[in-house]
């Protein structure tokens, strides 16, 4: 048996990026994997074809997480086409850069929206499937699983960007808040934060080789992270291995949160 042999995964966000090696490393180990993507079909396209070359089973499914009617739409579809859900990916994100005094509200409203009540939505939605349906112990000893990405801005302010750190800083306390609450169901809520990991998001940082100089200044263990140091820890995180890891938040950074300016200074 595989670790997630056979659970229906939804990964959103998943066309590109941690949510795409998310995707390919659950299904890699058995996991039926639900490819959401906001608005082009072609990178979930992609990932799916990725999926089913190496013998894994994946559907692709349009919807913005940030609109409640489309959220709904999607998992109708999931359930037609699966029956349930099993594991929930929160991974969807973006950014709109700009200092406090340039920051538009549509800026504002767009990142919160996607970052903070596309979480929200999708996990309602996926939560009330898990109460309706409980622990099947064959299955796994859950009654479902949630993931949400965080970044390691849910703890690290980050000028430039108060928009994309205030949805990360409240993810952390949604995510905690849903664990707590949820864990008598036997319903498993946790985050990932990852450091700096090289995808579309941030390009920007690491294409250079002194973009890149400069940002290993951060990184204690000395090398920018990958979208598979992500999805590896996704799956132990989804699996049983894990059972007893319930509200926390993972960072998965190359040391990005100890304070690395403090190894030669302070
Ligand atoms: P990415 O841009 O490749 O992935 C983001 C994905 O979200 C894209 O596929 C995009 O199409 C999708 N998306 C955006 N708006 C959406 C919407 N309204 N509905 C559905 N999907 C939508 O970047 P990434 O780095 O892979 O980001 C994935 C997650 O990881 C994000 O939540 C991001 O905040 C988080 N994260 C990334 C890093 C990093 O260094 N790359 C660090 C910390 C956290």
């Amino acid at each position: 048996m595989k670790r997630l042999q056979d659970r229906i995964t939804l990964v959103t966000g998943s066309s590109s990026g941690i949510g795409a090696a998310v995707a390919k490393c659950m299904a890699a180990e058995g996991a039926k994997v639900i490819v959401n993507y906001a608005r082009s079909s072609k990178g979930a396209e992609a990932v799916v074809a990725e999926i089913k070359a190496e013998g894994g089973e994946a559907i692709a499914i349009q919807a913005d997480v940030s609109q409640e009617d489309q959220v709904q739409s999607m998992f109708a579809q999931i359930f037609e086409h699966y029956g349930t859900i099993d594991v929930l990916v929160n991974n969807a994100g973006l950014q709109k850069d700009a200092n406090l005094v340039d920051m538009t509200l549509e800026q504002w409203n767009q990142v919160i929206g996607v970052n903070l009540t596309g979480q929200f939505l999708c996990s309602r939605e996926a939560v009330k499937e898990f109460k309706r349906r409980g622990v099947i112990p064959a299955q796994s000893c859950s009654a479902g699983n949630i993931i949400c990405m965080s970044s390691v801005h849910e703890v690290i302010p980050w000028a430039g960007h108060c928009n994309y750190a205030a949805s990360k800083g409240g993810v952390m306390l949604l995510m905690k808040s849903m664990a707590q609450e949820l864990a008598p169901d036997k319903i498993r809520i946790n985050s990932i934060a990852p450091g700096a990991i090289k995808t579309p998001i941030n390009t920007d940082a690491w294409d250079t080789p002194a973009a890149e100089a400069d940002l290993l200044k951060l990184i204690p263990y000395g090398r920018v992270g990958i979208p598979e140091d992500i999805g590896k820890a996704a799956v132990w995180l989804a699996s049983d291995e894990s059972e007893y890891v319930q509200g926390t938040t993972i960072f998965v950074d190359g040391g990005m949160t100890l304070y690395p300016g403090f190894a030669t200074g302070g």
